[in-house]
């Protein structure tokens, strides 16, 4: 199970003062209790907590266009990688792994390097792990 605080790729921890991807590194986010309990975000959560923290959330993020927009349809062979047409007609690219939007700058390297990516390898163990 992950930290309880990992939300679509957010850390909701109410340390923080506003959700934020900042502190999220999968090993430790999606890692078990012992490890994502030594964060220095993590607090106990009550039920009301984490009923506040949902709001904020939404299935990426909320894309910034201003750095996420794609004029064209980006591609990448990791299985991680995600295409999206946003209303505005613009592409977005997010990777399900970070649970986020990548920005300009990361979607070359996902399409040209993907293979040596660690996220891909986190990703990979991940889903090994789920089907044990
Ligand atoms: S492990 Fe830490 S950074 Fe990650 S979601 Fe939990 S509190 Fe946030
Ligand atoms: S960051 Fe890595 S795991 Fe995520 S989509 Fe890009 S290549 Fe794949």
């Amino acid at each position: 199970m992950p930290c309880p605080w990992f939300k679509d790729g957010f850390c909701t921890s109410p340390a923080l003062e506003r959700p934020s991807t900042d502190p999220v590194i999968p090993q430790k986010c999606l890692g078990d209790e012992t490890v994502y309990r030594a964060c220095k975000y993590y607090r106990e959560p009550t039920s009301i907590s984490l009923k506040a923290a949902q709001p904020y959330i939404s299935k990426f993020g909320k894309p910034l266009l201003l750095i996420h927009s794609l004029s064209k349809k980006p591609s990448s062979g990791c299985k991680f990688f995600i295409v999206e047409k946003h209303e505005s007609g613009a592409y977005l690219a997010a990777c399900d792994v970070l649970g986020r939007y990548l920005t300009r700058y990361e979607v070359p390297l996902c399409e040209k390097h993907w293979e040596n990516c660690p996220y891909r390898r986190v990703g990979l163990v991940l889903e090994e792990q789920s089907k044990k």
